[in-house]
């Protein structure tokens, strides 16, 4: 279960986020995960209360945004949006598409206090 290594990240980047900032709780976190990620939000959301448990992000509430992901299609010659790996070009229709983005994870913001 990889969520549970990636919660552990997160909760890494918040934490120190939280430290340098002086504060001694956090509210909030939002993360955005790409959708071509793999990543199952509910199976992260639960490793989240797990590893955040006792710590400065105990009780925070996780916000997960889905972001599109993008391929770049040779047929086109441009960058489009891919919603799943194996999809077609939605402008051509062509299959020869480079994934160039959407799997990745960010920690987009958090609110502290
Ligand atoms: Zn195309």
């Amino acid at each position: 279960m990889h969520e549970m290594a990636l919660a552990e990240s997160v909760l890494e980047i918040v934490a120190e986020a939280a430290r340098r900032n002086g504060a001694t709780q956090v509210r909030s976190v939002r993360l955005a995960i790409g959708r071509l990620s793999h990543v199952e939000p509910d199976a992260l959301r639960f490793a989240f209360d797990v590893v955040t448990r006792n710590g400065i992000a105990q009780g925070a509430r996780l916000e997960i945004l889905a972001t599109d992901g993008a391929a770049w299609c040779m047929q086109c010659s441009d960058t489009v949006p891919l919603a799943r790996f194996g999809d077609a070009c939605p402008r051509c229709g062509s299959y020869q598409l480079q994934v160039s983005g959407g799997d990745e994870l960010r920690v987009q913001d958090i609110e502290i206090v």
